[in-house]
């Protein structure tokens, strides 16, 4: 008898009588040997161990050796005490696990041939269209982020209304549909990311407004993006932590934007915006670099800066987007192409992981941004970003009339750190106080920074506040003397 998959079904010792005067178990083991043998196909046994509950001679044993194809550690058959009664064959779950027949596992060239080369779909380039000059506007920074994404050409805008972003959202919500785009609102934070990722995947600029609850909800949709390599933009203005903490400013998601966007191997460019006219100008550059890199950008402000308002100049020209070759388009074109972020095989898993850290190596080279005011001669220097970094440009302002040797920096990329351009001023500024809305996040950073960079002497002091609370110039400078013990 066989099986359904051509083994040999179990005997029994009602299916074997023996001819008179030929001992029983003799007679069952010269039938066996016309039975085969299971034969183990190690890379596909799960070490379920079914087989060595079924056999009845205890042939069948756990094996010590993971085997490498699988990562499993299969079973060890014993085939000199075997019967060949056919019980494991029939016990085994695996297709082809355990087997009569020696197959061999034929690679998937080998059986559907070596396939069709993918085409490969040219980018169709963006443009850029000149823009007539007008006078600056007066702009809060959630509205001067969203005129950014517009002439950057997103048209496509998910979201729902989380103080304090919400001015972003209800202007593209205004605005959008008589650019023939898209506003939708999401029914939540989780379908806001998964729209992100399918339009992303579509080729198409697009991005949401979010504050650090709804941007904590975002992380595993964020992950999928990053692994799937698609690019979008989310403005984070952060608010007060932890929970749902307050509306009030805090640099809240520096950790989780810098350190922990989803599981696995994730980073992304995080732009740090001081003011309405960077709210533009970086939220303008996100897109860039969001198809630079085929990679989610971050633009991450504080509650203060979305609210405040600004001078904000318009840039000369705007952009009208392309289509990436790489896009699933929907077109004849793009036909071929596939986004996902999922790889079963060891193997490319590691592969597609070892290309994500060459990106953000490049990333690290690249694309560091900061500012520094007063900073080449400075033997203090302030580090701040977002709006506690105006605060501590007046502070630093103040110091100087009184002669003091201090100066500011300002990172606007938090991810990656500015390392590059601190090493030098480092040189002559022996002590740094940070100064930060949160409990050290920009600290941490600064420090890992300078660990990598092999930076050490640095004496490093700090000004926090947290709940909504900003640091105010007039603290920064009494803490300035008392780091350079500078007495009244
Ligand atoms: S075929 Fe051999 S190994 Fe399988 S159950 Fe029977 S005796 Fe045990
Ligand atoms: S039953 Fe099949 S899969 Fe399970 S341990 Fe035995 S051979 Fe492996």
């Amino acid at each position: 008898m066989r099986n359904d998959r051509g083994g040999v079904l179990g005997g029994s010792l009602r299916e074997f009588p023996s001819p008179a005067g030929t001992p029983k178990e003799d007679h069952i083991m010269a039938k066996a040997k016309e039975r085969p043998k299971p034969i183990l196909l190690p890379q596909l046994c799960k070490g379920c161990g079914r087989c060595i509950e079924a056999c009845p001679r205890g042939c069948i044993q756990m094996g010590t050796e993971i085997d490498q194809e699988s990562g499993l550690v299969p079973v060890v058959v014993d085939r000199e005490t075997c019967n060949a009664c056919g019980l494991c064959i029939t016990a085994c779950p695996e297709p082809y696990g355990l087997n009569t027949i020696e197959y061999e596992l034929e690679d998937p060239k080998h059986l559907f041939g070596e396939g069709v080369a993918k085409p490969v779909t040219p980018d169709q380039p963006s443009e850029r269209i000149p823009l007539p000059k007008v006078q600056p506007m007066v702009l809060k920074g959630n509205y001067a982020a969203a005129i950014g994404a517009i002439l950057a050409g997103c048209r496509h805008v998910f979201g729902y209304p989380i103080t304090p972003s919400t001015e972003g959202a209800e202007l593209m919500a205004k605005v959008l549909p008589q650019l023939d785009g898209v506003f939708l609102q999401a029914v939540s934070e989780v379908a806001t990311v998964n729209h992100l990722y399918g339009c992303a995947g579509a080729g198409l600029p697009c991005m949401t407004f979010t504050s650090s609850p709804g941007f904590s909800l975002m992380l595993e949709g964020i992950s999928y993006m990053i692994g799937a390599e698609v690019p979008a933009v989310f403005v984070n203005v952060m608010r007060g932590g932890p929970g749902l903490g307050n509306i009030g400013p805090e640099q809240a998601d520096i950790k989780l934007g810098c350190r922990g966007l989803g599981h696995g191997n994730t980073h992304a460019i995080i732009l740090a915006p001081t003011n309405p006219q960077e709210m533009l100008d970086l939220s303008m550059e996100a897109f860039r670099l969001a198809f630079e890199y085929r990679n989610p950008v971050f633009i991450f402000g504080d509650g203060y800066l979305g609210q405040m308002t600004g001078r904000v100049q318009l840039p000369e020209t705007m952009i009208r987007p392309g289509i990436p070759g790489w896009a699933v388009y929907g077109d004849e074109a793009h036909r071929h192409n596939l986004i996902n972020s999922i790889d079963l095989i060891e193997v490319d898993l590691e592969k597609r992981n070892e290309a994500l850290n060459e990106k953000y190596a490049r990333m690290q080279a690249n694309e560091q941004r900061s500012s520094s005011f007063r900073a080449d001669d400075a033997e203090l220097l302030v580090i701040a970003c977002n709006t506690p970094a105006r605060m501590a440009k007046g502070a630093v302002e103040r110091l100087r009339r009184e002669g003091m040797p201090v100066g500011l920096f300002t990172p606007l990329t938090l991810w990656p750190f500015p390392i590059d351009a601190l090493k030098p001023l480092l040189g002559h500024a022996k002590k740094v106080l940070v100064v930060e809305a949160s409990a050290g996040q920009l600290e941490d950073e600064l420090r890992l920074a300078l660990s990598h960079a092999d930076i050490t002497g640095i004496e490093i002091s700090h000004l926090r506040h947290m709940g909504g609370v900003l640091p105010q110039e007039g603290e920064i400078v009494d803490k300035v003397h008392e780091v350079l013990e500078v007495t009244a």
